[in-house]
């Protein structure tokens, strides 16, 4: 690469509908088909139980880790697009979904606009993204708080010893 040798990125990935574990294989196949993204690395798969509406199947979880010179919002956009092109409808807040990509941390960056905010607000809260993500880089620092993430989720413990890897 040029001067520039661009951003880091993470992306937590999701899925509980219709053989959930190939939904998200396939999200990282297009993860890695775009140009704009380099060195696309994929955590293990998990399975974990449901978050936040918990009657609806359980999920499979991982985290990807990915090299881009494109603004945040840029990559959302891009995330969005391959989320479209996969199918997603949007119904109920935290319902089923046969993917779901979201943009859990950029650089060390704190992004909010009225589409975006990164770190993403519940990262902290859910061992589902956090642990797969800690499997990429284990000493990541949240960003506000300059904490190791791993603090973060030996809180979660309950809710990490109910993952399984898929
Ligand atoms: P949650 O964000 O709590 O995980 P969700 O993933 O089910 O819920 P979606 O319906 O997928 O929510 O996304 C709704 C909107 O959230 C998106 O259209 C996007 O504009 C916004 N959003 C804000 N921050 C982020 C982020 N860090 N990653 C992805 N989307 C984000
Ligand atoms: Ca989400
Ligand atoms: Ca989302």
């Amino acid at each position: 690469m040029g001067k520039k040798t661009g951003h880091t990125i993470y992306i937590g990935l999701g899925s509980n509908l219709d053989d959930p574990k190939a939904q998200v294989l396939r999200a990282v196949e297009l993860l890695r088909g775009e140009k704009s993204f380099t060195r696309v690395t994929l955590s293990p798969l998990y399975h974990a139980p449901a978050w936040g509406v918990v009657n609806q199947p359980p999920f499979i979880n991982a985290a990807a880790r990915a090299h881009t010179v494109l603004e945040p919002e840029d990559v959302l956009d891009l995330l969005l697009g391959i989320e479209r092109e996969m199918g997603r409808k949007r119904s109920a807040k935290w319902g089923p979904r046969c993917i779901d990509l979201d943009l859990l941390l950029y650089d060390d960056c704190i992004v909010s606009t009225e589409r975006l905010i990164v770190p993403h607000p519940l990262l902290v809260e859910r061992a589902f993204a956090l642990k797969p993500l800690l499997d990429l880089s284990s000493r990541l620092k949240h960003p506000h708080t300059g904490r190791p993430l791993a603090e973060y989720l030996n809180v979660l413990e309950a809710d990490a010893k109910r993952m399984k890897k898929a």
